[in-house]
Parts: structure tokens; sequence; C-alpha cells
């Protein structure tokens, strides 16, 4: 039987422009009695058929979009064309095939499904009912398309409780990952931990950043904050950076960073590693007098949502005011936010509002923008999430 989900007038807009999201106060009627994950058939008030998404009940997004074409069946078959489509479109200069992401969710097609792979081995994440129910099809297809050793699940993100789902981690497919899988990026050798490591293990999106940002910091002193495990570090220490502090308030990932500093052959006297907490340290750093000549600052993400932007906005401009204090006359600021509230209009009017009570004078250099393996879809614009500026203040 079709499961059928029927839109009040008028809510077919956003469907209509493509975007993949229904919300739960569109629906005027669900026929049927779908269960989490199901496919339903989303039909305007007039009954003309608009989708095929997978229903979840137990969020706000009650349904995502699988196919804009009745005649698509949604079966194991979609999933392996859809995830061969996506590893097909990684093709790209700076898309490393044995390190990136497979697969990127809504952007790709794939609403709730992420998939990284390092090495021989593809870390997936299933964020929504729908990718959960089609599991199995997701493993297998990700193991045939690859034809890597091992699929290993890292299901353990937040917003699965906002889809009523558990948190599920550990191996799907193949035998145990390595303990550490050793990726490059540009010449730098990276150690991924896939159970323990942040997200999938490691911060794939800022991949062209590090490398640009790495470059700049020849014959520079340069204060990394949000360091996690050392990738801006390693490629500036890489180019020759004359020194590189490096501050997160996780020890492990410092140590992490200091193990992979040495792995690297790099002048580890060069760096110095500290635990702490940025807003805190900045202020520490700041009544010593310290300065440098270039900073990084990389939070968390400080608003998930919009609703979260105010309060997130200040947190932006305190640790960007206190950067702008501590770089040197010609000096230089690396500054994102990987905030889907936070749009780069909004962000950028933070980092002025900043400059300006430094009392410093700055210029944009250049945009950055999420690595080409996350790509952004034009009809779903929360796929851009992470934006950031390259500021040079005024020499003396
Ligand atoms: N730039 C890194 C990724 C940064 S992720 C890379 O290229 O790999 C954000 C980091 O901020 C995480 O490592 C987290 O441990 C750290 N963090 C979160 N809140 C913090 C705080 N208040 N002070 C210091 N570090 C913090």
């Amino acid at each position: 039987m079709t499961y059928k989900l029927n839109l009040k007038p008028n809510r077919e807009k956003s469907l209509k422009r493509r975007h993949p999201w229904i919300f739960s106060s569109a629906v005027a009627r669900v026929e049927g009695t779908p269960q989490s994950g199901d496919t339903v058939a989303v039909r305007d008030a007039e009954g003309q058929f608009l989708a095929w998404a997978a229903y979840s009940p137990a969020s706000q997004i009650v349904a995502r979009v699988w196919s804009w074409q009745e005649t698509t069946p949604i079966d194991a078959v979609f999933f392996e064309r859809r995830i061969r489509t996506a590893i097909a479109a990684r093709v790209h200069p700076s898309i490393p095939p044995d390190t990136c992401r497979l697969v990127y969710g809504e952007a790709d097609g794939l609403p709730g499904l992420i998939a990284d792979r390092y090495g021989d081995t593809v870390v997936m994440q299933l964020a929504s009912a729908g990718a959960e129910r089609w599991r199995e099809a997701i493993a297998d297809a990700l193991m045939t398309a690859t034809g890597a050793a091992r699929v290993y699940e890292r299901s353990d993100l937040d917003v699965r409780e906002l889809e009523g789902l558990p948190a599920r981690v550990g191996v799907v497919r193949g035998d145990e990952p390595p303990q550490t899988i050793a990726i490059h990026e540009h010449d730098v050798k990276f150690l991924v931990d896939v159970r323990h490591g942040h997200k999938t293990g490691f911060y794939l999106d800022q991949r062209s950043n590090r490398h640009i940002v790495g470059k700049l910091a020849r014959d520079r002193d340069m204060l990394n904050c949000f360091c996690y495990t050392g990738g801006f570090s390693l490629h500036a220490l890489t180019e020759g950076a004359k020194s590189v502090t490096s501050i997160d308030s996780s020890g492990a990932a410092l140590a992490w960073g200091a193990r992979q500093a040495a792995l690297n052959n790099l002048p580890v006297e060069r760096a110095q590693w500290i635990e702490a907490d940025v807003f805190k340290a900045l202020r520490g750093l700041r009544d010593e007098g310290r300065s440098f000549d270039l900073i990084v600052l990389d939070p968390p993400k400080f608003a998930p949502t919009s609703a979260h932007a105010e309060r997130a906005a200040r947190g932006y401009k305190d640790i960007n005011l206190l950067a702008f204090k501590l770089l040197r006359p010609g000096g230089l600021l690396a500054t994102f936010s990987c905030s889907g509230g936070i749009s780069d209009e909004l962000f950028q009017k933070i980092v002025a509002g900043a400059a300006l009570d430094a009392g410093v004078d700055a210029q944009v250099l250049r945009r950055f923008a999420q690595a080409p393996d996350h790509p952004v879809l034009l009809s779903f614009p929360e796929s851009a999430y992470l934006k950031g500026l390259l500021c040079r203040v005024a020499g003396c």
C-alpha cells in the first residue's frame, strides 16, 4: 500500500522549488499508518504528486524527499544508484579520492546520510529516520561502490534524538578498523581515529583552507585557536612557521596533535600545545602582552539554527575582538564559523564589529568555504554551513 502525506493548501511552494524538507505544520493529513522511515507519497492539496519522501513522525521535519519522480521506486537499487552518482561526482582536482566525503546528505539527494572515506574504511553516519530505515541497503551500496574493506558506523550525533533514534556506533560491514588510519592532506600526514575522533574522525571540510592558511604561516608566529588535533598547526609547521601556539579544551586532541607533529618530523620545538578554554586563554595572552602575525579561529558550531544566532553572535564577536587585539600591525586573521544559523553576511558584520571595537582597520583578503566534497545544493541553502574570512589588519 502507498502511504500518502497530503499538504495543506499553498504549502507545496518550497517543494516546487525542490527544497527537500516537509515541516509538520504543512501537513493536512496522513493516509495509512506509515511507521518511522517508511516512504510516503507527498501530494499537494489537490492530490497532485510532488515527491517520494521518508516519514519521520518524531521530528518537526516530518518528511525528507528521496525523489521528485513518481516513477522512481525507493528501494535498494535506488540507494546504490544515488551513492554511485555521489561518488562519481567527487572527481575534482582538490578532492583526494581516497580521503574525502563521499556522500553529503541532502546535497547528494540522500537526506540524513553522511559517508566519509579514510583509505580502506568508509565511515557512515545516519541522521534521519529515512536513512536509518535503509541502513542495510546503504551499507551494502557503500561497500560495493567503493571496494572498501569495511563500513564503520558513527551514528552518535545529537540530532538523532530529534528523530527518535538511539545512538549507534560499530562495524557494519567487513572487519574492525585499525586503531589509527594514516591519511595525507597535501604534504601532511594525519592519523584518524574513526572510533573516538570528532564527527567521523576528522574535519574534512577544512582541507583546502588548512592548505591555504598553512602557506601564509611561513616565518610567522601563529596562534591556532580551537585546534583539535592540530590541522592548521601541522600545515603551518610544514610551511616553515616560526612558531605555532595551539589551543584546545581537549587534552586528548592536543596530545594527538603533538604526536602527529613528531610523526611528520616537524620542528616540535616550535610548537606549543595549550589545554585551555579559548575565551579565557585569549584574555590571558592579552594580559601577558603577547602578539602574533597570524591567528586562526575555528570554533565549534555556536548556532546550529538561526534561533541560536544572537547568543552565537556574542561568542563570535568576543573571540574575534580579542584576536584582532593580539595581532601585530599587518597581521592576518583567518576566522571561521561552521554555524548553519549564521549567514555569510551576518558573520562579516560580526567580524566588522569586532575590528571596530578592537580599534583596528582591517581588510578582507579572501573568503573561505567548505571543501568541494561538501557541495552546496542551490535548492537547499542549508547545505552551505562553513564560512570564513581572511582579514589583514592595517600596518603601522
Ligand atoms: N580546526 C580544527 C577543527 C576544530 S573543531 C581542524 O582543522 O581539525 C573545534 C574544536 O574546538 C574541538 O577540537 C573542540 O575540542 C574545541 N573546543 C570547543 N570549545 C572550546 C573552548 N571553549 N575552548 C577551547 N577549545 C574548544
